[in-house]
């Protein structure tokens, strides 16, 4: 497998013939109980009430990124190509095998949290991986991998599109205003009222203006911070009330569907700045880190323009009402 960059949208992709033959599956999980295989532990946050662990992250069994060697990113005419270098971990949420984001209790997403900050905080320690990323793929339309409650991790020696499409934006509307686009838009949202969620403490909820999909739901921080790998140092009571909104969400968000993306968008790596990427000098006051939560509806799904130019069948004034209106 190999990295490759399209020269037109400056992309990269994952490519190659050496695709790992999914395993069955089966009813058994590899994660917990007798069926349960060995599995390269990184990391493990102790457990609530002397059980002996609440979240912890192992390597992938079918890591996509590799942690040796060097990317060795080199020229191919116009073309640019590099090995896959990187992490690809998988964040057990929870010991049981029933103990879901929106079924456990605050304290235990709060240790799933904290189990996500500390590797996002450890990988930024090399400086080949520019970008840590953290999702969960929920539910079979979603490409859900594991029975067991699990989000994922990569490490990635790029920052991903997503992310690099936000970090521009961000960079040029700090530019023109000297202030931080998504705190504008949250204090807009707080002002008018029509597409909050929920509020709790320093976190909010929200339906945003332009949603990719129906119900698509954005999680952030009140207070502006670039990187959600800080949040947990130092002020304790907020990780509780991220936690409890986190949770919260998700159940009304599966009051509509029970498949979802979520995924996590963060500072990029800035411990050895790249001089060609224009974005860092103010990446502290102009990004601002936040969760998206992408549901995947019963597909009424226009082919083309879904690919195209999203197309969103419910506004989100009609989405968080009924979200809102849930019996969580
Ligand atoms: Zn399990
Ligand atoms: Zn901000
Ligand atoms: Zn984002």
């Amino acid at each position: 497998m190999e990295l490759r960059k399209d020269p037109i949208t400056r992309s990269w992709v994952i490519t190659g013939d050496d695709v790992n033959e999914p395993a069955p599956r089966t009813q058994a999980c590899r994660f917990c109980g007798p069926t349960a295989q060995p599995a390269q532990m990184i990391a493990t946050v102790p457990g609530l009430d002397g059980g002996a662990w609440s979240a912890r992250s192992v390597v992938h069994p079918q890591a996509l990124y590799h942690i040796e060697g060097e990317p060795g990113r080199r020229g191919d005419g116009l073309y640019d190509r590099m090995g896959p270098v990187g992490a690809h971990e998988v964040l057990l949420e929870n010991p049981r095998h029933d103990g879901h984001l929106w079924n456990v209790s605050d304290a235990e997403v709060e240790r799933f949290l904290r189990l996500a900050a500390q590797r996002i905080q450890d990988l930024k320690r090399d400086s080949r991986f520019k970008y840590i990323s953290i999702f969960k793929n929920h539910g079979e339309p979603a490409g859900q991998e594991f029975d067991h409650p699990t989000s994922q991790l990569t490490a990635t020696t790029f920052v991903p599109r997503r992310v690099l499409y936000e970090l521009r934006a961000g960079r040029d509307y700090f530019e023109t205003k000297e202030r931080c686009v998504f705190c504008d838009i949250l204090a807009q949202e707080e002002r008018q009222g029509v597409r909050i969620l929920e509020i709790r403490g320093d976190y909010a909820a929200f339906c945003p203006f332009a949603p990719r999909v129906p119900y698509e739901t954005w999680i952030l921080p009140r207070s502006h911070e670039a990187a959600f790998e800080r949040t947990g140092s130092g002020r304790v009571g907020s990780v509780a009330d991220l936690a409890s909104l986190l949770r919260r969400t998700l159940q009304r968000i599966r009051t509509v569907t029970e498949s979802f993306h979520l995924v996590l968008h963060t500072a990029p790596n800035n411990l050895h700045p790249s001089s060609s990427l224009g974005y860092w000098k103010t990446l502290d006051d102009d990004y601002h880190w936040h969760i998206e939560i992408l549901p995947i509806v019963e597909a009424k799904a226009k082919s083309y323009t879904f690919k195209e130019v999203y197309y969103s069948p419910v506004a989100s004034e009609t989405a968080v009402k009924r979200l809102r209106d849930a019996k969580i």
